[in-house]
């Protein structure tokens, strides 16, 4: 056989295996992905999100029973308590535990 019809064998074999299904999930995952982080980045737009919130909120507890500004310190925290119930209930929580052990 001469190399077009080579070719050819290799690309209708390669569209029947089960690997180029599996490739192709993979794609839609990685692009459903792509749009969460598309949404999300749309709206928080400048808040953090809680995974962040999370991460700062131990410094922003002991920063708050150590009776400094938080709001004016870590203002994108504060920001996000404010309006995300999920972070305000770990905050309590956090803040009971500093103010425990204090
Ligand atoms: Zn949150």
């Amino acid at each position: 056989m001469n190399i077009k019809q080579f070719f050819k064998r290799l690309f209708s074999s390669s569209k029947q295996k089960p690997a180029f299904q599996q490739s192709g999930m993979q794609a839609d995952k990685s692009a459903m992905m792509q749009k969460m982080v598309t949404m999300l980045s749309n709206t928080q737009d400048v808040e953090l999100t809680c995974d962040e919130v999370f991460a700062l909120l131990d410094q922003f507890t002991e920063l708050a029973a150590q009776g400094e500004d938080v709001s004016q310190l870590m203002p994108l925290v504060q920001q996000h308590l404010d309006m995300c119930e999920d972070c305000r209930e770990e905050y309590k929580v956090l803040q009971s535990i500093v103010q425990g052990t204090a």
